[in-house]
């Protein structure tokens, strides 16, 4: 099987079985989910949007959470992982918001990559989901899967490496669309310790799975 023929089969497959596929953060807008992404570094998107209700209800805008102190926004994020720099990341976030970009969140990646707790995964996801461009956010699950159903080589071992080679091979049209197609494969069916092969519709074509079978 050739890599073009293999990208589209699990395209293919991914358009027939699922044909929604989309964040699981609850957002209104893009400031909300800029501001659930910082949260869920580490974190499950579940617990999340446990905490995010309180907070945009407090903080509806960059204008309040810039007035926030650390010590009345810590409470809200304590649940989460890593509370500290988090508590700390959104206000100096909501600070430089106002401060360069107008209270608007900005949609390069360049420039959203300035702001206090947001990486080139982060930028991505913010700008793929918001406005569809083709860029595409390498999670944990996203940089296993791509793995496991050999979409990347082995020799990829950087989140960038592997969206590098993701980015050549998916038409750009679909890149943003991908993103969520291989994070919800992941976070479902092909788990990192025990993954469901199968119920998994792509074993016949799957690096990881055929090999498992040879040993
Ligand atoms: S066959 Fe198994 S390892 Fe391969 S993609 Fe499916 S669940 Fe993951």
């Amino acid at each position: 099987m050739t890599k073009k023929e293999r990208y589209t089969a699990v395209i293919d497959y991914f358009h027939t079985n699922v044909p929604v596929a989309e964040t699981e953060l609850v957002y209104d807008n893009p400031y909300q989910l800029l501001v659930a992404v910082i949260l869920s570094a580490q974190c499950t998107d579940k617990r999340v949007n446990l905490t995010t209700p309180a907070i945009f209800a407090k903080y509806p805008t960059p204008i309040e959470l810039a007035k926030a102190s650390f010590d009345e926004l810590f409470p809200y994020i304590r649940s989460i992982s890593y509370p500290n720099n988090k508590t700390k990341h959104l206000i100096g976030m909501a600070n430089m918001l106002l401060e360069q970009f107008n209270g608007e969140v900005p949609m390069t990646v360049e420039q959203l990559v300035k702001l206090p707790g947001v990486g080139r995964k982060t930028a991505n996801v913010i700008t793929s989901v918001i406005d569809q461009q083709p860029n595409m956010a390498v999670d944990t699950h996203v940089f296993r899967v791509s793995k496991r159903l050999g979409l990347v080589t082995e020799k990829a071992s950087t989140p960038l490496a592997v969206e590098k080679e993701l980015i050549r091979f998916i038409p750009e049209e679909l890149v943003h669309k991908a993103h969520h197609w291989l994070i919800l494969h992941g976070r479902y069916t092909c788990l990192a310790r025990n993954p469901k092969c199968e119920q998994c519709g792509l074993s016949y074509l799957c690096r990881y799975y055929i090999r498992s079978l040879k040993k």
